[in-house]
Protein backbone atom coordinates (compact mmCIF):
# COMPACT_ATOMS: atom_id res chain seq x y z
CA UNK A 1 0.00 0.00 0.00
CA UNK A 2 1.31 3.43 -0.88
CA UNK A 3 1.55 5.85 1.37
CA UNK A 4 0.55 9.56 0.70
CA UNK A 5 1.01 12.06 3.02
CA UNK A 6 -1.78 14.69 3.98
CA UNK A 7 -1.66 18.19 2.49
CA UNK A 8 -0.03 20.50 4.67
CA UNK A 9 -1.90 22.68 6.73
CA UNK A 10 -1.83 25.86 8.70
CA UNK A 11 -0.89 24.10 12.06
CA UNK A 12 1.67 21.23 12.16
CA UNK A 13 1.96 18.69 15.23
CA UNK A 14 6.16 18.14 15.30
CA UNK A 15 7.87 16.25 17.55
CA UNK A 16 10.70 16.63 18.57
CA UNK A 17 13.95 14.88 18.68
CA UNK A 18 12.18 11.43 18.74
CA UNK A 19 13.96 8.51 19.12
CA UNK A 20 12.82 5.27 17.50
CA UNK A 21 13.15 2.34 18.79
CA UNK A 22 15.48 -0.89 16.92
CA UNK A 23 13.23 -2.45 14.45
CA UNK A 24 10.60 -0.13 14.54
CA UNK A 25 10.56 2.65 11.48
CA UNK A 26 7.28 4.29 11.25
CA UNK A 27 4.29 5.31 13.76
CA UNK A 28 1.22 6.85 12.71
CA UNK A 29 -1.12 7.68 15.72
CA UNK A 30 -5.25 6.71 14.86
CA UNK A 31 -6.22 9.06 18.16
CA UNK A 32 -4.77 11.98 19.76
CA UNK A 33 -5.57 13.98 22.39
CA UNK A 34 -5.05 18.09 22.23
CA UNK A 35 -5.65 20.52 24.40
CA UNK A 36 -7.45 23.65 22.71
CA UNK A 37 -7.69 27.23 23.37
CA UNK A 38 -11.02 28.92 22.07
CA UNK A 39 -9.94 31.77 19.91
CA UNK A 40 -13.03 34.38 21.53
CA UNK A 41 -12.84 33.43 25.23
CA UNK A 42 -9.62 32.04 25.93
CA UNK A 43 -10.98 29.13 27.55
CA UNK A 44 -9.38 25.92 26.92
CA UNK A 45 -10.48 22.46 26.67
CA UNK A 46 -9.15 18.67 26.09
CA UNK A 47 -10.31 17.21 22.44
CA UNK A 48 -10.59 13.55 21.32
CA UNK A 49 -9.27 13.51 17.97
CA UNK A 50 -9.33 10.58 15.59
CA UNK A 51 -7.94 10.01 12.16
CA UNK A 52 -9.17 12.07 9.65
CA UNK A 53 -12.24 12.57 11.56
CA UNK A 54 -13.41 16.10 13.20
CA UNK A 55 -13.04 16.80 16.77
CA UNK A 56 -15.75 19.71 17.66
CA UNK A 57 -17.56 20.70 20.94
CA UNK A 58 -19.00 24.05 22.52
CA UNK A 59 -17.06 26.13 24.29
CA UNK A 60 -18.23 25.42 28.16
CA UNK A 61 -17.77 28.93 28.52
CA UNK A 62 -18.73 31.31 26.16
CA UNK A 63 -20.37 28.34 24.04
CA UNK A 64 -18.33 28.66 20.85
CA UNK A 65 -18.15 26.44 18.24
CA UNK A 66 -14.81 24.72 17.95
CA UNK A 67 -13.45 22.12 16.18
CA UNK A 68 -10.35 20.18 14.90
CA UNK A 69 -10.20 17.75 12.13
CA UNK A 70 -6.69 15.67 12.74
CA UNK A 71 -4.68 14.51 9.50
CA UNK A 72 -2.07 12.13 10.57
CA UNK A 73 1.33 11.95 8.84
CA UNK A 74 3.78 9.09 8.65
CA UNK A 75 6.24 9.87 11.52
CA UNK A 76 9.83 8.09 11.32
CA UNK A 77 13.39 9.50 12.30
CA UNK A 78 13.42 12.11 9.46
CA UNK A 79 9.95 13.51 9.55
CA UNK A 80 9.25 14.47 12.96
CA UNK A 81 5.53 15.46 11.70
CA UNK A 82 3.16 13.65 13.97
CA UNK A 83 -0.05 15.34 11.98
CA UNK A 84 -1.78 18.47 10.20
CA UNK A 85 -4.97 20.04 11.96
CA UNK A 86 -7.27 21.96 10.81
CA UNK A 87 -8.60 24.15 13.34
CA UNK A 88 -12.07 26.44 13.67
CA UNK A 89 -12.07 28.96 16.58
CA UNK A 90 -9.59 27.50 18.71
CA UNK A 91 -5.59 27.26 18.32
CA UNK A 92 -3.60 23.99 19.57
CA UNK A 93 -1.82 24.64 22.97
CA UNK A 94 -0.74 21.07 23.88
CA UNK A 95 -0.51 17.74 22.54
CA UNK A 96 -1.44 15.03 25.29
CA UNK A 97 0.12 11.84 24.32
CA UNK A 98 -1.80 8.66 25.58
CA UNK A 99 -1.10 5.46 26.24
CA UNK A 100 -0.07 3.40 23.25
CA UNK A 101 1.89 0.74 22.65
CA UNK A 102 5.06 1.97 21.54
CA UNK A 103 5.06 5.65 23.00
CA UNK A 104 8.01 5.38 24.91
CA UNK A 105 10.08 5.64 21.94
CA UNK A 106 7.78 8.78 21.21
CA UNK A 107 9.57 10.81 24.28
CA UNK A 108 10.56 13.91 23.13
CA UNK A 109 8.55 17.59 23.77
CA UNK A 110 5.92 18.35 21.51
CA UNK A 111 5.79 21.66 19.21
CA UNK A 112 2.94 23.32 17.61
CA UNK A 113 4.39 25.13 14.30
CA UNK A 114 1.58 27.67 12.89
CA UNK A 115 2.71 28.36 9.78
ZN1 LIG B 1 -14.94 30.18 24.57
Amino acid sequence: MKYVSPVKRDTELRLVDIKLNEGVETIQMSVIKVTVECSRCKCRTDLLCKENKVASQVCSKCSHWISVQYNPDLLHSSNPTLAYLDLLNCKVTDLILLCYEGVSYLVSSVGVIIH
